[in-house]
């Protein structure tokens, strides 16, 4: 079975500013949407702001293994009913990919718990060089120790966030910042991911290895089968008991026969 993904975008920039619209004709949804879509175990849809419910009715989100987001003008635009709705979906086992600007966003502010809105920034299309912090985490297989990126806005630390579970990549800029730009946390019964290269000015989107690397995103996030768990007040357990038990100075004696 195919893992369901939903790619939300506010899609905003796409339809006011040219530039960004010659970088994504398809919005960036699309051309996240469409890379997954290659993919023979992935099925994938998308959802904007604009939609009813911004496209993120319960129905959806209840046939969405991962949902991308993909925000930046108009956070505030989202609906606190939606986000709370996103956010039931992550505690029951929805995977969540953050990207770029979603830093900034209601639903990942809401999981981080903190203020994740503050960071450095610079819009001069530097260089940035994503480093590989750990080779083994299933998000950065098949890529090199490194992804260079010729131009992209600069984030820097401090980044407000709590503390990554796992910190997957490093981001250095020309300016000489640095940023956690790869992060993952377990958030509920869902796994959540921040992934910071994808300003919309730069065709990073259509990079063969960030493709890769979200590829990989989605399938970690994908949720695993989750045996039944109870809460409350339990039923008594009843211990099971084999044969006689010996004690720990019976065991010391017989050792010493
Ligand atoms: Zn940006």
């Amino acid at each position: 079975m195919s893992i369901r993904v939903t790619v939300w975008n506010e899609f905003l920039h796409e339809v006011q500013f040219p530039e960004v619209a010659e970088v994504y004709p398809k919005g960036i949804h699309g051309c996240i949407a469409d890379f997954l879509n290659a993919q023979p175990d992935i099925t994938a849809r998308t959802a904007t702001l604009r939609e009813p419910e911004h496209g993120l009715t319960q129905e959806v989100l209840d046939a969405t293994d991962v949902l991308l987001w993909w925000g930046h003008m108009a956070h505030g635009e989202v609906s606190d009913e939606v986000v709370e709705r996103v956010y039931r979906r992550v505690m029951d086992g929805m995977g969540l990919i953050v990207l770029h600007s979603g830093h900034a966003s209601k639903i990942f502010r809401k999981l981080c718990g903190t203020d994740s809105y503050m960071l450095k920034w610079r819009e001069d299309g530097e260089q940035e060089i994503l480093w590989v912090i750990d080779p083994t985490h299933p998000i950065a297989q098949g890529i090199g120790e490194k992804v260079m990126i010729p131009h992209e806005e600069m984030y820097g630390e401090n980044f407000n966030i709590p503390k990554p579970d796992t910190l997957v990549f490093i981001g250095w800029f020309e300016g000489g910042e640095v940023f956690r730009s790869g992060c993952c946390w377990q958030k509920g019964l869902g796994k959540l991911f921040y992934f910071q290269p994808g300003h919309e000015t730069f065709p990073i989107y259509h990079d063969p290895e960030i493709q890769k690397i979200l590829t990989n995103a989605v399938r970690w996030a994908a949720p695993v089968a989750i045996p039944p768990v109870t809460h409350g007040n339990p039923d008594p357990i009843m211990p099971v008991r084999v044969g006689t038990a010996k004690t720990i100075a019976g065991l010391h004696e017989e050792k010493h026969v």
